[in-house]
């Protein structure tokens, strides 16, 4: 094997492996490096996302939603069922399953399209020089025309919380318990703190979610961070706000974790904490002393619009450069790169990246929040439709949530939709279509939607921008 090539990737996650695939299918003769270690020793590409990230936590939460509405909600549609209980190993080893077929599909990609999957260490040493070593190897140089780093990220610590990998834990150690909690303790509620609070929660965990912002999910358009914070009361979180972590001690009954709120010095006693405070870009180890990429004060390696570092022919993607950490960026983010680098034309419209929470209802959105809009001075309309009079949610016994759009005033364009509801993860997809061929409400208003189905919501949400809903009243 020849150790030069076109492309060579460090990182083989969703921004580094979908940048090399999209190199190779460009004719361009491409390599990944990728250094993942699972818990079981096995080595897999796919990075954060597919191993410890979207998709293992996206199964728990299938399996534990499915076992909540087996309380209840069967009873509704008048089935009847007793002694319904669950196999947390089988739900783990399912979720495992999955995650496997998905990352040694990577490797079929790879194969498929002719990419080189290299495992183990990559450094950049500077001028198109590659360091890689093989799990248990020697290291080698590969010489390459461009480089794309795609190291993405790791958790924040909290010094007065820190990991022992048993009781205090991360959020891949969440998704690897092999019992139920009795008693979990959060701190942070975001999107990690949100998912996976919800899952333990539904297998019967008392949770209780710290959250050092005095604001719930402060990201969000505020009228969906409230009806959402509606719904994890009536799933049982205990949400506390404006709670600054102090520190976490060991008891012979589990962990005391310290924290402050507007009423003082406050604790809680629970058998297992998850530290969800955010991720940092990780860069450990990435560069060799010559390599010269310029980082900014956050550990973020610096690029410009197109992903380029101060570096000729050094590009950088995903959770390691600016903008929100979410697979689907990375990925734009890498095919980009790859298109760029073989002279194609290549483009990430960051005004469109939706963002999804997947708990019930899931909450998603597109552009910016009503918040966003006010405070730019922009003059702007809003509708909102609920799934309340929804046939389809109805039937789906989640007839719950709404889709709010918020639309320029001047001349109608979409500015930003955001959903709490049923699906609220697939129905974004339409509003960021819309987005991103710059469409006016109008556009969706005269899009014709499939009855009786979830988006018809979308499009009434639509028509109220105008005052002119034709299920729902229309208040002036
Ligand atoms: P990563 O996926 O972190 O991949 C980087 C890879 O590079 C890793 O395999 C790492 O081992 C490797 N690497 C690093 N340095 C080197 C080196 N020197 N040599 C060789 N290899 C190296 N995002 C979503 O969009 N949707 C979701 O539902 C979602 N759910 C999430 C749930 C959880 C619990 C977590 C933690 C994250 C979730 N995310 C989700 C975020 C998503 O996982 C990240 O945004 C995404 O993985 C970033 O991709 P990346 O390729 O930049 O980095
Ligand atoms: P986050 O930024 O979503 O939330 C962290 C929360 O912790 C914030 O609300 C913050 O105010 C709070 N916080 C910070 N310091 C704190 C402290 N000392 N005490 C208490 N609270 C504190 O980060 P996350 O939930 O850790 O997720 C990390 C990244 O992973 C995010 O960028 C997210 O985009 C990505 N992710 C995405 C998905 C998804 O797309 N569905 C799912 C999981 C993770």
């Amino acid at each position: 094997m020849s150790n030069t090539y076109d492309v060579v990737v460090i990182g083989g996650g969703p921004a580094g492996y979908v940048a090399a695939i999209r190199a190779a299918q460009n004719g361009l003769k491409a390599a990944c490096i990728d250094a993942w270690k699972n818990y079981d020793g096995t080595y897999a590409f796919g990075g954060t996302c597919l191993n410890a990230g979207c998709i293992p936590s996206k199964a728990l939460l299938e399996s534990s939603e499915l076992y909540h509405r087996t309380q209840g909600e069967f009873a509704q549609h008048g089935i009847q069922l007793e002694g319904v209980s669950f196999d947390l190993g089988t739900m783990q080893s399912r979720k495992a399953g999955i995650t496997r077929q998905l990352t040694s599909g990577i490797e079929a990609l790879f194969k498929s399209n002719g990419v080189t999957g290299l495992k183990g260490h990559g450094r950049f040493l500077g001028n198109g020089k590659v360091e890689f070593t093989a799990h248990g190897g020697q290291p080698e140089v590969l010489e390459s025309k461009t480089v794309v780093l795609a190291s993405g990220s790791s958790p924040v610590e909290l010094k007065q919380v820190p990991f022992d990998g048993e009781h205090i834990v991360d959020s891949w150690g969440a998704l690897e318990f092999d019992g139920v909690p009795p008693r979990l303790g959060i701190v942070g509620g975001g999107v990690i703190g949100l998912e996976l609070g919800s899952v333990w929660r539904r297998l019967g965990s008392q949770v209780t979610v710290l959250e050092a912002m005095p604001d719930f999910l402060a990201v969000a358009d505020r009228a969906v961070a409230k009806e959402a914070q509606r719904h994890f009361k009536k799933l049982g979180l205990d949400i506390r706000l404006g709670a600054r972590v102090q520190g976490a001690e060991k008891t012979p009954d589990g962990i005391k974790l310290a924290y402050e709120d507007a009423k003082g010095p406050q604790s809680i006693d629970v058998d297992r904490v998850v530290v969800a405070v955010g991720r940092r870009p990780y860069t450990d180890d990435l560069f060799g002393p010559e390599a010269g990429v310029k980082m900014d004060e956050r550990g973020f390696i610096v690029v410009d619009h197109e992903c380029r570092t101060n570096v000729p022919n050094v590009w950088a993607v995903g959770d390691c450069v600016r903008g929100p950490m979410l697979a689907h960026k990375a990925s734009e983010e890498g095919v980009m790169v790859a298109d760029l680098i073989a002279g194609k034309y290549g483009e990430v419209n960051y005004n469109v990246i939706p963002s999804v929470i997947y708990t019930a209802p899931e909450i998603a959105w597109v552009g910016q929040t009503e918040e966003q809009v006010k405070a730019a001075g922009v003059a702007y309309k809003t509708g909102s439709f609920g799934f309340a009079a929804n046939g389809r949610a109805k039937a789906l016994e989640a007839a719950m949530g709404f889709v709010k759009i918020i639309s320029a005033e001047e001349d109608d364009e979409i500015l930003g939709v955001h959903i709490v509801g049923p699906m609220a993860g697939e129905l974004i997809g339409e509003a960021v279509l819309a987005m991103e061929f710059s469409a006016s409400t109008e556009d969706i208003q005269r899009t014709i939607h499939s009855h009786p189905s979830l988006s018809e919501v979308v499009h009434e949400a639509s028509l109220a921008v105008d005052k002119r809903a034709l299920h729902g009243i229309n208040r002036k």
